[in-house]
């Protein structure tokens, strides 16, 4: 069991296993091969399940570096000991560039202008890494400039050209176009070529995220930085390496902090909302929207949790830092009562895929739907 944040005196909690990001890392390096290695994309600090957990763990796996698309929580990853390579996305500004020097983290480019500001801002060397823009249309440099910024690059006084990546769009749930993701594939590696022509030594090349590792093994270059696969999120599309990767996101819990019995109530009126289905017995838990709890409880469903090892609903509505549920079938339920949103009570359990379907999200959603402020425990049992 390992601690990341601060112990929490509030009885709520969300439980990852990290023994399922180490399973996920061999299996990809198995998959990869030696000439590839693992940058493992700690965005959204680490897609939900800590960047610093997450971090911790793919360095003693031995990945040979990390990503990020914010510098605060990069800094913070050094702090806590991370001393892999790291590589920013673009996300700040030329004047952290003394910061990025001091931190040995590596910054993105994808202009010309770029490299004159970043090499205008520091006086010590500064290693980049030049992205690509292969038809995403976000950051980087088109594959028709790519070669010109990559030789101003090398031409700067302070900037060093430490390698070059693309991230091709993909299996994007309003679109899945084989097609257009073929196309960005080229783009990036005839740029890389163009830049390779220029004399000019990439270094490090890397195109693939999780999907496009997934979906496209011929796009493995030296090097690959995928995130959401590391922490076992699923993914739908055709897959020509499936493998049972393992979700790193395996309970979520509370404890009942007051239970009641509504025996003998008959001058207090109760919620019109809630129809014939008054409890007999009524339990609360200290956990809400503002914690990631959606807004509202679907209607139409019957949402249970688990508290015993048997299932009880939850009554409508969800209240910023706490939800009521239905005890009147739990006759034992008591406060300090263990109450499961996600994972095992007994050998009952709830499922990912059965949590996302109460939620109506899918199970990405769900992963950074849980706020920041939920007590993390990790497990790591390998
Ligand atoms: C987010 C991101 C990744 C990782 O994407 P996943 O889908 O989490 O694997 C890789 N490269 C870049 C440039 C990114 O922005």
């Amino acid at each position: 069991m390992m601690n990341f944040n601060n112990q929490s005196l509030r009885p709520t909690w969300v439980e990852f296993d990290l023994s399922a990001v180490r399973y996920n890392i061999r299996q990809l390096k198995t998959l990869l091969g030696p000439q590839t290695s693992i940058y493992v994309c700690l965005k959204g600090d680490g897609n939900g399940v800590g960047a610093i957990a997450v971090a911790v763990c793919a360095q003693e796996e031995g990945v040979a570096g990390f990503t990020f698309g914010n510098i605060d929580s990069a800094l913070q990853c050094r702090e806590a000991g991370i001393v892999a390579p790291i590589l920013l996305y673009t996300s700040c500004l030329p004047e952290t560039a003394a910061i990025l020097v001091r931190n040995d983290i590596m910054a993105t480019i994808s202009t010309l202008d770029d490299v004159v500001q970043w090499d205008r801002s520091t006086e010590a060397p500064l290693s980049v890494f030049l992205k690509i823009d292969g038809g995403g249309w976000r950051a980087g440099a088109f594959p028709e400039n790519a070669a010109e910024v990559a030789f101003a690059i090398s031409q700067s006084e302070h900037l060093t050209l430490a390698g070059v990546y693309g991230h091709p769009m993909s299996n994007y749930d309003f679109c899945h176009d084989d097609k257009y993701t073929l196309q960005q594939i080229q783009a990036i590696r005839l740029a890389c070529d163009m830049i390779e022509k220029r004399g000019i030594n990439i270094g490090t090349t890397i195109i693939s995220s999780s999907s496009i590792i997934l979906e496209y093994p011929s796009a493995d270059m030296n090097a690959v930085d995928p995130g959401r696969l590391i922490v076992g999120m699923p993914f739908n599309a055709i897959l020509e390496r499936s493998i049972n990767w393992r979700p790193a996101l395996v309970g979520l819990k509370s404890k009942l902090v007051m239970v009641k019995s509504t025996d003998n109530i008959e001058n207090t009126p109760s919620p019109p909302f809630w129809g014939e289905t008054i409890p007999t017995k009524l339990g609360l838990v200290p956990f809400g929207w503002s914690d990631g709890y959606p807004r509202s409880i679907p209607k139409d469903k019957n949402i249970t949790v688990l508290i015993r090892g048997k299932r009880a609903r939850l009554l409508p509505p969800c209240h910023s830092e706490m939800l009521r549920i239905d005890l009147s079938d739990i006759h034992d339920a008591q406060i300090g009562d263990e109450v499961a949103f996600l994972g095992y009570s007994g050998d009952e359990c709830i499922t990912l895929e059965e949590l996302a379907n109460q939620w109506d999200m899918s199970i990405q959603d769900v992963y950074y739907a849980i706020s920041k402020n939920i007590h993390r425990v990790y497990n790591d049992e390998y």
